[in-house]
């Protein structure tokens, strides 16, 4: 089990500052397929840290999440396996401020 996040996220990074094992990355923003950010499902511990930080409820425990975001539980994964992956990333410039 892991935590997702979904096609909700609009992209803020709240999520990155909690998260106790940095499995949180950006997709590369000049990579248009990967504009949100995504759990890497090997290393997240289930900590549930990064839930309250998301202003927008984005991130679900991978069994609750919405039958219209089931397709994302591959997309986090997919991101890790065959995408981007991890990379050496400014949160500040890759975040979109939400207020
Ligand atoms: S549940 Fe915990 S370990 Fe997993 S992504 Fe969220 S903050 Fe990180
Ligand atoms: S806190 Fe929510 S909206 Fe912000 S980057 Fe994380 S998942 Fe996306």
């Amino acid at each position: 089990m892991a935590y997702v996040i979904t096609s909700l996220c609009v992209r803020d990074g709240a999520c990155v500052e909690v998260c106790p094992v940095e499995c949180i990355v950006p997709g590369p923003k000049e990579e248009g397929e990967w504009p949100i950010f995504y759990i890497d499902p090997d290393t997240c511990i289930d900590c549930g840290a990064c839930v309250p930080e998301c202003p927008v409820d984005a991130i679900f425990p991978e069994e609750d999440v919405p039958d219209e975001f089931t397709d994302d539980i591959e997309l986090n994964a997919f991101y890790f396996s065959d995408g981007p992956g991890y990379w050496d990333f400014d949160l500040e410039k890759e975040r979109v401020q939400t207020e």
